[in-house]
């Protein structure tokens, strides 16, 4: 299916007149940012604050107006105040982007001037809201079943603050440069990888303020030939900070992934993840539950210690789809740390069928968007 182009939605939304100015949304200059990504569309609206929820009306004819164009899955439009957030300043080893992206820092804007890989078709964010609930683990898991599934992945380590990609993947070696301005990634168990613990000692602390992490990642986003891949799985820095808005609002993401365990303090904590991605129209493609319950690795017997199936309880809450669920037990972890993940290392435990199964319904979801035009859309009169 064609992407919908920025052009198409403008168009419709000349269409949309404000009844104040009686001009359209778009003559009036309030449109400030449309992004589109796999059939979903976002326009930001520029506001006069003082308007208020007078505007709401106008707001909700503008999705309608987008959501009629034939191909579009969902439209959001969002009304901010301000014309632009400023850039993040680069750091101060940052080159410029490389000429030809239309997209680059220069032009950020809300809704607009995201990060795009060329040759990835989706990038996709692991994320959870706070640390230590397993993101790391799952994401490398995914990522490997993606592979066994035959997507072509890359795995992109952008928890600059603890990069735990070289453990995982047992990586020692450290990238190369092919003309002195791009590096290739690493290539493990069938992923092309990065992480800026190949770059910088694991040990070394690092302290990085909100923008560095931006600009990092941005750099790792363009300064890697990624080549051509389906899906790059982004193991996002754990949290729902500044930081992890920024990013989440910079990439054309296709999608995020919330992990989380069954503690209510952690399903809190979910919660305030997806709101971070809703915010910024990323689709939430659904929410794992790790840690679901422990598994004896001498009995096998099943303990619920967390009170097991709080996350699918929440993801059905919250409307979102349920990815599935991964035990508590030892060899995951012992794999991890290995740096041969359970799904390569154990192929045939059911761990790694739960990971593969996992990423077979995020593939779809992937997918699924892509597929055929949506039905006709509801004609709506008011
Ligand atoms: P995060 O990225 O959320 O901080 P990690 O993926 O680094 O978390 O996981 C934290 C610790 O928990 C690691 O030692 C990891 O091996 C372990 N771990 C993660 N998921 C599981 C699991 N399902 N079973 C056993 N250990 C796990």
């Amino acid at each position: 299916m064609a992407e919908i182009s920025e052009s198409a939605v403008r168009s419709v939304l000349e269409a949309v007149i404000d009844p104040v100015s009686a001009k359209s949304v778009v003559a009036s200059g309030m449109v400030s940012g449309i992004a589109t990504r796999a059939g979903h569309v976002a326009v930001t609206l520029e506001v006069d604050p003082a308007r208020g929820p007078s505007l709401e009306p106008l707001r909700l004819a503008c999705e309608q107006a987008v959501r009629a164009i034939p191909g579009v899955l969902s439209a959001t439009a969002v009304m901010t105040a301000e014309r632009s957030a400023p850039p993040p300043p680069p750091m101060p080893s940052a080159r410029p982007a490389r000429g030809g992206h239309a997209h680059g820092p220069a032009q950020a804007a809300p809704g607009g001037g995201r990060i795009e890989v060329s040759g990835v078709k989706h990038i996709i964010a692991i994320a959870s809201g706070k640390g230590g609930v397993g993101k790391s683990t799952t994401a490398v898991n995914l990522a490997l079943g993606l592979a066994a599934n035959g997507v072509a992945t890359g795995l992109l380590d952008a928890d600059i603050y603890g990069p735990s990609m070289p453990r995982m993947l047992a990586v020692k070696e450290k990238p190369e440069s092919v003309d002195g301005k791009q590096l290739k990634p690493i290539e493990r168990y069938g992923l092309r990888t990065m992480s800026i613990g190949y770059i910088v000692n694991e040990e070394t602390p690092m302290i990085w303020r909100g923008p560095m992490v931006s600009s990092a990642l941005e750099q790792m986003l363009r300064d890697v030939q990624w080549g051509e891949l389906d899906v790059l799985v982004v193991d996002m820095p754990p949290g729902t900070g500044d930081a992890q808005l920024t990013l989440a609002q910079r990439v054309a993401l296709s999608g995020a992934v919330i992990i989380s365990t069954p503690q209510d303090i952690a399903l809190v904590d979910a919660r305030k993840g997806l709101n971070m991605f809703r915010k910024v129209a990323v689709p939430v493609l659904g929410i794992v539950e790790n840690m679901s319950y422990f598994l004896c690795p001498k009995c096998g017997e099943r303990s619920e210690i967390f009170g097991h199936g709080g996350a699918h309880e929440e993801a059905d809450k919250l409307g979102v789809p349920f990815l599935g669920e991964i035990p508590l037990h030892l060899d995951i972890r012992t794999t991890s740390d290995s740096g041969h993940p359970i799904v390569v290392a154990q192929p045939d435990s059911s761990h790694a069928r739960a990971y593969r199964n996992i990423a077979g319904r995020v593939w779809k979801q992937l997918t699924a968007n892509q597929r055929g035009p949506r039905p006709a859309p509801r004609i709506v009169t008011r």
